[in-house]
């Protein structure tokens, strides 16, 4: 297994590690099979979505924000529920595939570590067969 490191700035925010899971799937010398992206965090996910245009990313994010509130009915005492909730919704792994020893992406996607309850260091493990 693979694993890399993400340091956050914000509370929330989309970090694009597109390029460090190409290169470790470069590193790895493998030309066709798949490519699994884990967070080993119950604050942070991972999602694929829009890498052109970054006011997808804050759409995301204030969508989010709208959906599921910072300060709510919460019973988790730690006051970062909506950070729980948000990483459930979104999930902590995503699974691509590799073709001619790279990511098979869409044009448009990329892979994002999402985080919320930063700033914070983080990891990011990497599975490739
Ligand atoms: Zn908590």
């Amino acid at each position: 297994m693979f694993s890399f490191q993400v340091s956050t700035r914000e509370r929330c925010e989309l970090v694009d590690i597109t390029r460090p899971v190409q290169d470790i799937v470069k590193r790895a010398g493998i030309s066709e099979g798949v490519c699994h992206v884990f967070v080993p965090h119950t604050t942070a996910a991972i999602t694929i979505n829009e890498n052109a245009d970054p006011s997808v990313c804050a759409d995301i994010l204030s969508a989010l924000g709208r959906l599921i509130p910072r300060n709510a009915a919460y019973t988790h005492p730690e006051g970062n529920s909506d950070a729980h909730v948000k990483a459930a919704v979104i999930g902590s792994s995503r699974t691509a595939f590799i073709r001619g020893g790279r990511l098979a992406l869409g044009q448009w996607q990329g892979l994002f570590f999402c985080e919320f309850d930063g700033p914070r260091e983080r990891e990011v493990w990497v599975e490739v067969r």
